[in-house]
């Protein structure tokens, strides 16, 4: 789940794992897994691979869930590039 910390003055989004609550530090260490239902209903969970995994069959990389993410919301090319460098506060977090 995405939640919102705040740490030296600053809000800032995290990802944490829908098993354990703990937070993803580490885009490789994530899945994202979805659950189709028969009246075409889809949900999802993220969480750390490994003693997280939830065993759903459908599932994706992190990384790649949140590229498509981004992708879908149109933050891509120099767009994506300008938030990069706007975002460089983030690294502090
Ligand atoms: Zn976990």
């Amino acid at each position: 789940m995405i939640e919102l910390i705040r740490k030296n003055g600053v809000t800032a989004p995290i990802i944490t794992c829908d098993q354990c609550s703990k937070r993803i530090k580490d885009v490789s260490m994530g899945m994202v897994f979805f659950s189709i239902f028969n009246d075409g209903e889809i949900s999802y969970r993220i969480c750390h691979k490994g003693n997280c995994d939830t065993g759903e069959p459908c599932s994706q990389e992190l990384s790649h869930f949140l590229v498509w993410l981004l992708s879908n919301v149109g933050l891509k090319g120099e767009k994506l590039d300008k938030a990069i460098k706007s975002a460089k506060i983030m690294e502090l977090i």
